[in-house]
Order: C-alpha cells, then structure tokens, then sequence
C-alpha cells in the first residue's frame, strides 16, 4: 500500500483555511472515500505527489493538458514570455496570435473574445444570446456542466421540458425560472420546451459531447436536429466545447461531428493549463460586443501574456496527426479495459468520441444523466482506489471523463491495462 502521510497532513492543515479543504469540490475525493492527494511536480505523462508516490496521469488538469506535464517547449516559451512581463492590461500581439490559430481550426468561429475560465466563457456567451435575440430563457441539458454560473447550475423540475429549479442556495429562483432543462440526446423534449416556450427561448447551450456525467456521445443526429430546430426558431445555439475543444479532435467537436453552432465557448487545451477560456462565433453576433457593440463583459487579466503563450503553444504542436495517435492509444486502452472486464465479469460500458472516453459500471448503454447513473458507484469507488495503489492517476469520480496526451507512450498504456486487470481481480462484488 502507497503511504499518504504528507497528503493527509497537508489536507488537515487545508481544511480550515479553504472549503472542504480545496478550491475545487471535486478535488477532494469525496465519492471515492479517500484523502484528497496532494500533488508536487508532473512531468510528461507522470505525476508525482507529496510523498513522491508516481502515478501515470489521465486527469491532465482535467484536459487542458494535452502534450502532458511541462512540455519542454511550452515551458522554454512561458519562461521567455514571464521575463518580458507577466500582464499588461493592453493589448499584444499574442492575442491576435492565438485568436487567429482558434479562427483557422475552428469552423463556426469567425471573432472571439478571450477570457480567464470556461465559466466565464459560458457566462458571457449566454449574455451575448440574451442581447442579441432580446429573449431571457435558455435551454440546457440535463447532465451537461457548463461551469457555475446561476443561469446554468440549475436542475430540471418535475416532469420533461419544465422550467427549472436552483441546483444551489444563492441561485434565485427568478434566475432559474428561465433556465430550461431537458434529458440529454432527446429531441422530442426539445421539440416540446420550443412549442412551448420557443419565441423566448435566446440560446441552447449544449456539450456536443457530454464530458460531465462522464462521458456521453451525441446519438444519431441529435446535434444536427438541435441546430435545425434552433435555426427554425431565431434561437443562438451554444457548443460548450470547453472540455471538447481541440480534443475530440483538430477542428473539435463541431469539425467531428461536421455541426456548426452559432457561438462555441472554448477553455481548457487553448490555455494549455493556464488559466483561459474564451468565447466566438458569428462576426454578426460577435459584433455586438463591447467595444463595438453594447453588450458588456470585461477582464483585467484576459489575453494574460502567459496564458496567450502556452495555448498558442499548445495548439501549435497539434496537428491532425497528433489526433490520429491519440486516438490509436485510447483504443488499445479500451480494448484492454473490454478484456478485464470480460475475463473478472465486471459490467462495463465504454462511451467514446474522439480521443475522449468514459467507463461506466453498468452492462447498459448510457446515453443520459439516467442511464449514467446506472453505473455501480461502489465498483467505482473499489477500481479507483485499486488503481491509486496501482500508480494509476484518474478523476475521482464516476462521472467525469479520461484524458490522454500525446506524452503517453505505449508502456504507459501496457502498464495501465495490467493495473486495470489487477483492480478488476481485486473488486468485491
Ligand atoms: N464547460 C464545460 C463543458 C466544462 O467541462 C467545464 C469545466 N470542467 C466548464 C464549462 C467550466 O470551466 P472552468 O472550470 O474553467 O470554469
């Protein structure tokens, strides 16, 4: 067994100086009945905490980080841009850098606004929707996180396509009133909120796929009906793409699936783990923010220089090709997760797209919030901690996706299948 001591100590320590311990819930192990580890130094596709236990890393900051820990040339180009100054509150010349890398790869931008989260990038777009079709109610999904904000940490009400309730104390119920949630890849939902509610609905805000009740594809053609039906009723449709982006592939989720949305929220790989979002589309929507237009939304520290450089950085060192081997390596991790399961009788369902995927503890599909739930909490709990001992770093929680970077190398792979095998064995069922 691992020894976590100066893990547990410093989560002591944490504990009365921030909520829970940590910055971020899910950050501390709650689901999975564990103290949060504490991380030291990541390099490549390792990690290493505290107590200098190494583990191989498919959390990877949660996405962002695609070419692994400390890229060697991501990190000599940050220390460039950290001696010329770490931010302005002007503008430079690396903002029109990677703003036209994001235009070129992504089909439905044409004009972006840069901003320091995906929440903020969520936020702002939804704002932009509301001032541009003069309409107040949004249309989400249930399952899908699109970070924090109040119009979009709100849970479905009773019965399909009913307005919905704060998902949080300090969410006002006004504000959630005009949030409308409905199950994730079901159209006829939809079709009933739109005739329903249709020449108010401003924006729907969608994950193209679903990274966030872990991961859920899109089903036949969902995204391409939800842009018919937005397109029919003057409605903005939103592409959360903050998880998505420049993963599922070169031209993200849009370009894989060949659906161009009005706006795209973007986060995550465009910072290369420096905190970034950043939100575009239309130049005739985008237009309307300010300066040009009178939509506000600002930021002292957007298109931070050090930000700006590690996402240019980042984006620049994928090629398609980079997308292809991505996508080699995860279908030798899953078919070595398919074969475990088989050879130990543990239920198991795989969702994929991309170079993204999620295991779910269930023999049935998953194809929502519903379905995913489904998944044998307890299962996971056992694998996860197996594979901690394992040396094997994942998202705490079953409902969250797996991350890979072009820094895992086939040994990385051969090696976390045998600790899948030797967690699976483990599993008491
Ligand atoms: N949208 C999606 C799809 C996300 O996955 C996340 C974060 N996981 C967010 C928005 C929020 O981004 P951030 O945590 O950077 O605010």
């Amino acid at each position: 067994m691992k020894n976590f001591d100066n893990s547990v100590d410093a989560y002591k320590e944490a504990v009365d100086l921030m909520p829970g311990g940590v910055n971020s819930p899910v950050r501390a192990f709650k689901s999975v009945g564990m103290s949060p580890i504490f991380m030291e130094k990541g390099k490549g596709s390792k990690i290493t905490d505290i107590d200098g236990n190494e583990y191989i890393d498919y959390v990877l900051s949660w996405g962002p980080l695609i070419l692994g820990h400390a890229d060697e040339n991501v990190v000599s180009k940050l220390k460039e841009a950290v001696e010329r100054g770490t931010s302005f509150g002007a503008p430079t010349t690396l903002e029109n850098k990677l703003a036209e890398l994001v235009i070129e790869r992504v089909p439905s931008i044409e004009m972006l606004r840069m901003v320091n989260s995906g929440t903020e990038a969520t936020m702002s777009a939804l704002r932009v929707a509301r001032g541009y079709t003069g309409r107040d109610k949004i249309l989400k999904f249930e399952g899908n996180y699109h970070g924090h904000g109040d119009s979009l940490l709100i849970k479905a009400g009773s019965g399909v396509a009913t307005l919905g309730l704060p998902d949080s104390p300090g969410v006002p119920e006004s504000i959630a009133k005009n949030t409308i949630t409905v199950p994730y890849n079901d159209m006829e939902s939809v079709r009933y909120a739109f005739e329903n509610y249709g020449d108010d609905i401003a924006a729907v805000i969608v994950e193209p796929v679903s990274g966030n009740m872990g991961v859920v594809p899109p089903v036949g053609d969902f995204l391409q009906e939800l842009r018919k039906i937005t397109a029919d009723n003057g409605t903005v449709l939103i592409f959360d793409e903050v998880m998505t982006g420049f993963r599922v592939g070169y031209n993200c989720a849009q370009g894989y699936f060949d659906v161009t949305p009005d706006l795209t929220c973007l986060g995550k790989v465009i910072g290369g783990g420096l905190p970034v979002g950043a939100y575009g589309g239309k130049r005739e929507i985008m237009e309307n923010v300010a300066p040009a237009g009178t939509i506000y939304q600002a930021g002292t520290l957007s298109g931070n220089p050090l930000a700006m450089t590690a996402g240019y950085e980042t984006l620049s060192a994928l090629e398609q090709s980079s997308y292809d081997e991505l996508n080699s390596k995860l279908e030798k991790l899953m078919d070595g997760f398919k074969q475990a399961a088989k050879d130990f009788d543990i239920p198991l369902h795989i969702n994929r797209a991309g170079s993204m995927f999620g295991v779910f503890f269930t023999n049935e599909e998953v194809i929502n919030f519903e379905t995913a739930q489904k998944s044998n909490l307890d299962y996971f709990a056992q694998y996860y901690r197996a594979m901690i001992d394992e040396g094997v770093f994942l998202p705490p929680s079953q409902f969250e996706g797996l991350f890979l970077s072009t820094a895992h190398t086939d040994e990385d792979i051969t090696k976390t299948i045998q600790a899948i095998r030797n967690a699976f064995s483990k599993i008491e069922k």
